[in-house]
């Protein structure tokens, strides 16, 4: 029996799908790299913008004909296309045997150790070994989100905020590390508010300082955070802890003080600029990576401008762009989507070409360092590795160097990655 899993959307989707992986594999399913291959297939979804949702709807019709060619094959949907009422989602998609909201991993592999149970087949269920373990891996620590930003659908599909349990989240980071994982990334729609929720409420810096302790771990990282909830306390702690990567993914979506107000964010753009300031003052080396969004209802040229100048101020070196997109049900769905296709296409090409230019200044700076490079994977015949910074760094070798911690010297800089030179391992 094998299983095959198709993911889209953030981190937490991610997470989701490598904890069903593994689950499936304990109960004797093996991985199969296609569909067609599969006897269990599941769709992990995302609608944080129609794009996404679009190609969940494409793929769910693309099976159709392999359902009707292999009745047997048990097709699950999961992710946030799944709301509560799944009565037109069955209509449109009837080859589609079960619905699952997000992150509802632990009742999908229940239904599928039943449907294993009455559909018993000669070589199943067998021992299995588990795939090897990421060297970086995800833990979702908390679960939907508060903030209602008046664009967003995720707290509509994810429900309120919930953090996990710490010694439980402490536990999962120790079966990682045994398993050969070196590094996490904590895992939040707004992580920074890790904590509040709970009976004995404690801050992300205390959950970092009690994970930082777990022997074996070399790095840990964090996000999405919110500036508004993003401490000074949190700012120091990452400052003081060795293994807590110089590394923030703190989301700005519009240097323009108005249409942040209609985004419904909490802060502006001075308190943001401040916060990016306080940051570098206590965190040497940073990389910092944003989102932003072109094209929110009603925003003007001008207003558009501010987040271009808000950019070209704070240099980040990453920023996620995204062309706004009506959501049903949110409250900016209720205003005219009055920026047109065209002038949305423009921004972010403009927001591209910015920072394009400001991410190869930046990196064309670390010419010639030598860096520390945690080595994840082999891709296209060299091996890939990420900085503290979160830079991907590609080099060659020809030893195994999949987990370990090495230092090379830069040798080529491009706006997304770099390569690189052995300097020497550890
Ligand atoms: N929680 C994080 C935050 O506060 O920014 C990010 C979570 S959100 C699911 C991921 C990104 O999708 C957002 O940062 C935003 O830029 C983008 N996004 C969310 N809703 C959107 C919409 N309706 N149209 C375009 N982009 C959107
Ligand atoms: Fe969406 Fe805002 Fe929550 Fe992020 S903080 S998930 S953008 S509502």
């Amino acid at each position: 029996m094998r299983y095959h899993i198709w993911t889209i959307g953030c981190q937490m989707n991610a997470a989701d799908s490598r904890r069903a992986a593994d689950a499936l594999e304990a109960l004797g399913l093996a991985r199969s790299a296609t569909p067609e291959g599969a006897d269990v297939l599941i769709l992990n979804s995302c609608v944080v913008r129609q794009r996404a949702e679009d190609r969940v709807y494409g793929r769910l019709s693309s099976l159709k004909p392999l359902k009707a060619r292999r009745p047997h094959l048990l097709i699950a949907l999961m992710g946030c296309v799944v709301q509560e009422d799944v009565g037109p989602l069955r209509h449109r998609f009837p080859h589609v045997d079960l619905f699952f909201r997000p992150s509802q991993v632990e009742p999908l592999v229940e239904a599928v150790r039943r449907h294993l149970h009455h559909n018993p087949t000669p070589d199943q269920p067998g021992p299995h070994r588990l795939s090897p373990a990421p060297v970086s891996a995800y833990v979702p620590i908390t679960h939907g989100c508060d903030n209602f930003c008046t664009y967003c659908i995720v707290p509509l599909r994810r429900g309120p905020q919930w953090s996990r349990r710490p010694d439980e989240i402490l536990r999962e980071v120790g079966k990682w590390v045994q398993r050969g994982a070196r590094e996490v990334t904590l895992l939040g729609q707004n992580v920074d508010a890790y904590g509040k929720d709970l009976s004995e409420p404690i801050e992300l810096a205390d959950l970092i300082r009690s994970i930082h302790e777990v022997r074996g771990l070399q790095r840990l990282r964090f996000l999405t955070s919110h500036p508004r909830d993003m401490s000074q306390r949190l700012i120091d702690t990452v400052a003081e802890l060795p293994k807590a990567c110089e590394h923030i993914e703190v989301p700005v979506q519009s240097g323009d003080d108005v249409v942040l107000r209609r985004m419904g964010r909490g802060y502006d753009s001075a308190y943001y600029r401040d916060l990016i300031a306080r940051m570098r003052d206590a965190i040497p080396g940073l990389g910092l990576a944003t989102d932003v969004i072109v094209g929110f209802p009603g925003e003007s040229d001008r207003q558009f401008m501010n987040t271009c100048q808000l950019l070209e101020d704070l240099r980040f070196d990453v920023v996620h762009i995204a062309s706004y997109s009506p959501r049903p049900g949110t409250a900016a769905a209720r205003l005219p989507d009055n920026v047109s296709t065209e002038e949305k296409r423009r921004r972010h090409q403009a927001v591209e070409a910015l920072q394009t230019t400001v991410a190869s200044e930046i990196n064309a700076c670390l010419r010639d360092h030598v860096l520390e490079i945690l080595v994840e994977s082999r891709q296209k015949g060299k091996w890939m590795g990420r900085t503290r910074s979160n830079k991907l760094v590609f080099f060659s070798h020809p030893d195994d160097l999949r987990g370990s911690l090495v230092r090379a010297r830069i040798t080529e800089t491009g706006p997304w990655s770099m390569q690189g030179q052995l300097a020497d391992k550890r």
